[in-house]
């Protein structure tokens, strides 16, 4: 291969910091402005022209995935396989080197990586040990806190608790947990880090070899490093170690887990001698795309600052489209995806974005409705959720006391007290009696089986399952949800755990009360023997059907569901941005904190920057949220995005053709009586003159789509709108 190839496809700055010589440098450019090409070019280059051996070579990527691209990509270029070298994230390649350094790292040859769940409930066994009270010292703020001290580079022993009772508490307990993961050999995902860099620090000898060994170290979307992550590259870069970080300040959304955005400039100060490339040009977007988002994150303060431009064309504007409620919206996006496939576009350069888990749900609802695959990227489905699969546990055991896993899987969940061995007591005395295990306990507690603690711990359990199973036949269903996530104590048990996790739990907890409320078992029946179920056991087996195998295996043409903080890094033709709302994007916790609204700016501008061709950005006027019909206003960020970019999708001037007909000659009767007609000329006070489009709900509830001349498509409450007929031919009398 020559060198032309390497060369061939980049403008001249992104030449410059392919070739420029040996040393560290720093490439701070905008989205999609080839960034990630530059660092794959640059290492075929090294490979090359400068005859650097693949084997010297360290690249840090932000997810497997995309280590395996980067991989492939430069294979591709250089035509032969590259062995040797160490693409991978940092913890990838943390794991790799205590793998095979776990002597000199004081760890068992097969030590063991806990996940955040392991590691979770590790922590609350000690806690107990330590005789911590749950309530009052939840184990999550716990996990938080090491997990926030090792990014930091922290050990206990480093800690000086003072007399502060919070910090004093949690330092016994980081301290147990270390004693207690060095007894077992266990290592968690901050550790890996932690411990790698100590491994440098404790053996020079090692540090030398690696410093020796990985002479180039590439790091991509380096805005999103924390302390630990960069105190390691700057260790193992050394005095004469090569670094080529790229990043972008205006896209760092981690700043919450850590990630220091200062870190742009600490590089800088560390290697004096870095250079600094900007990359201007960006090939991804269309200029109108790329002029929205420039605009909106030129609100940002502080920020490093640059100019993006681009030689592509202004492609179409943005599209905008109030939804009235999110099922509307969620229709919306699935009709366009139908249009985009009809006109011929794969499914997978396709992706909708939102900013909470919790709001995949309803777009994955239309997505299935339409027979439209999809994937779910770097996370799970809704009804898969540990929370969302408790909650159903609950609901199950209302239905049916027979279920044996729903029992084992609730039976101490949230913590009442049934300890592993009295469940393994029930599981024994099921078994030899041929019965289910809730039949085992309530005989068990009857008799003297069982401690007196366990006995009362079971009966509590028992009672509060059976008095859902009364409730089940007199509530209604999101009310009787509502009222097992919060008997059962899993808003409060999740409410311990503090952070952006427990906080996506509980959101996913009332988006379940959501999707009972708005659960329709006619519009589901995937089985006609399903119709004489009751609503509580049709929307049972709902949720089992939705999390069955549905997702599109890799293999599949699929659209690409992700939340905003997945979609780093990545491309679409089309990009559709969910929840366009405020309270959503901005999230309402960032509201009062000028920091994090930034922050929530920048994910704006991360998922805007990923769309290629076509942008739509959709928000609902109402939308079900944490159980409740909540009204938003849209996004205050569509407002920083220059009109004349875009253009408020108006439904066309016909009768929505999804309306059936049963609820078309309902919205008939219905319009008659008040007095208006569809396809009617009105007038309102505010929006001015308009037709009605389409019509829905009764009485109080009765709402009127209109498309006014001036402002579009709005759908009003009919009793508050005050609507003056203008004349009456409507369409469809
Ligand atoms: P992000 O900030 O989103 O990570 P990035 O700066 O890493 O973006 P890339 O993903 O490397 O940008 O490139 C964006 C798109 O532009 C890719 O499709 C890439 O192939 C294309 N591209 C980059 N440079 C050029 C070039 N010189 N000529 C043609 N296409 C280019
Ligand atoms: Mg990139």
């Amino acid at each position: 291969m020559d060198v032309n190839t390497i060369l061939d496809s980049l403008n001249d700055a992104q030449r410059e910091a392919v070739t420029q010589p040996l040393g560290s440098s720093l490439i701070l450019a905008g989205a999609g402005t080839g960034k990630t090409r530059v660092l794959v070019h640059r290492i075929g280059w090294l490979i090359q022209v400068e005859g650097v051996s693949p084997w010297s070579i360290m690249a840090v990527t932000f997810t497997n995935k995309a280590a395996a691209e980067m991989r492939g990509r430069i294979e591709q270029m250089l035509d032969m396989p590259v062995r040797g070298m160490w693409v991978g994230t940092f913890h990838g390649l943390a794991h790799r080197l205590l793998r095979t350094h776990w002597k000199e790292a004081d760890l068992p040859e097969n030590f063991q990586i806990l996940d955040s769940d392991d590691q979770l409930r590790i922590i609350k066994r000690l806690m107990q040990a330590l005789g911590l009270d749950e309530t009052r010292w939840p184990p999550r703020q716990a996990q938080q806190y090491i997990n926030s001290k090792k990014g930091e580079g922290l050990r206990s022993s480093h800690i000086e608790p003072g007399y502060d009772l919070f910090e004093k508490t949690m330092y016994s307990v980081y301290a147990a947990y270390e004693e207690n993961s060095r007894l077992l050999g266990v290592v968690d995902f901050a550790e890996l880090l932690l411990r790698s860099h100590e491994l440098w620090l404790k053996h020079p000898e090692l540090l030398a070899h690696y410093r020796e060994r990985f002479q180039q170290i590439m790091v991509d979307e380096f805005q999103d490093t924390n302390a630990v992550q960069y105190a390691w590259l700057r260790m193992l870069a050394g005095d004469k170690g090569n670094l080529m970080a790229v990043g972008d300040d205006d896209q760092s959304i981690y700043g919450w887990r850590g990630a220091r955005i200062e870190n742009i400039r600490q590089l800088t100060c560390d290697f004096a001698s870095a250079k600094t490339i900007r990359l201007e040009q960006n090939y991804r977007s269309t200029s109108t795309i790329l002029k929205a988002s420039n605009t909106l994150i030129a609100n940002n303060p502080d920020r490093l600052g640059k100019e993006l431009w681009t030689e592509g064309n202004d492609g179409e504007r943005i599209r905008v489209y109030a939804g009235f409620n999110e099922v509307d919206e969620s229709r919306f996006i699935a009709a366009r995806i139908q249009d985009a496939v009809n006109g011929g576009m794969a499914l997978s350069d396709i992706a909708i974005f939102y900013r909470s888990n919790a709001q995949s749900r309803v777009l994955e609802e239309s997505m299935l409705r339409s027979s439209i695959p999809y994937r779910i990227y770097g996370g799970q489905r809704f009804f898969e959720r540990a929370e969302i699969k408790n909650a159903l546990a609950y609901l199950r055991l209302a239905s049916n006391q027979d279920d044996n896993p729903s029992l084992e899987r609730v039976i101490n969940v949230p913590a009442r007290g049934v300890g592993e061995k009295t469940v393994q007591q029930i599981r024994d005395v099921a078994r030899s009696g041929g019965v289910s295990m809730w039949r085992a306990a309530r005989e068990m507690v009857k008799g003297k089986g069982l401690t007196a603690r366990a006995t009362n711990a079971v009966v509590s359990f028992i009672e509060l399952i059976e008095g859902l199973s009364l409730s089940s036949s007199d509530l209604p269903l999101d009310e009787l949800a509502d009222h097992a996530i919060n008997v059962a104590g899993l808003i409060e048990h999740y409410q311990k755990e503090k952070g952006e996790k427990g906080h996506a739990r509980i959101e996913n907890l009332e988006e379940l009360v959501s999707a009972c409320k708005q659960f329709d078992p006619d519009a589901v029946f995937y089985d006609k023997m399903q119709q004489n179920l009751s609503p509580l056991d049709a929307f049972l087996a709902h949720a089992v059907l939705e999390s069955g195998d549905a997702q599109a295996d890799q293999f599949i043409d699929s659209v690409q569901m992700m939340t905003l903080h997945s979609a780093k890094g990545l491309e679409f033709p089309l990009v559709f941005m969910s929840g366009m709302e405020d309270g959503l994007l901005p999230h309402r916790m960032s509201f009062n904190d000028s920091g994090k609204l930034d922050e929530e700016r920048r994910l704006c501008y991360v998922g805007m920057t990923r769309a290629m061709k076509n942008l739509y950005l959709t928000y609902a006027e109402s939308r079900y949220l944490h159980g409740k019909e909540t009204r938003h206003h849209s996004s205050r960020f569509l407002r920083e995005i220059p009109s004349d970019l875009m253009e408020e999708v108006r439904l066309s001037a016909t009768i929505n053709t999804e309306m059936s007909n049963a609820s078309l000659s309902l919205g008939h009767a219905e319009m008659a009586e008040i007095g208006l007609s569809l396809g009617q000329r009105v007038t309102h006070e505010v929006f001015g003159d308009g037709t009605i489009l389409n019509f829905e709900g009764q009485g109080a509830q009765a709402r009127v789509l209109i498309n006014f001349d001036d402002e579009g498509g709005k759908w009003l409450m009919v009793i508050y709108a005050k609507l003056t007929p203008l004349s009456v031919n409507g369409i469809c009398c």
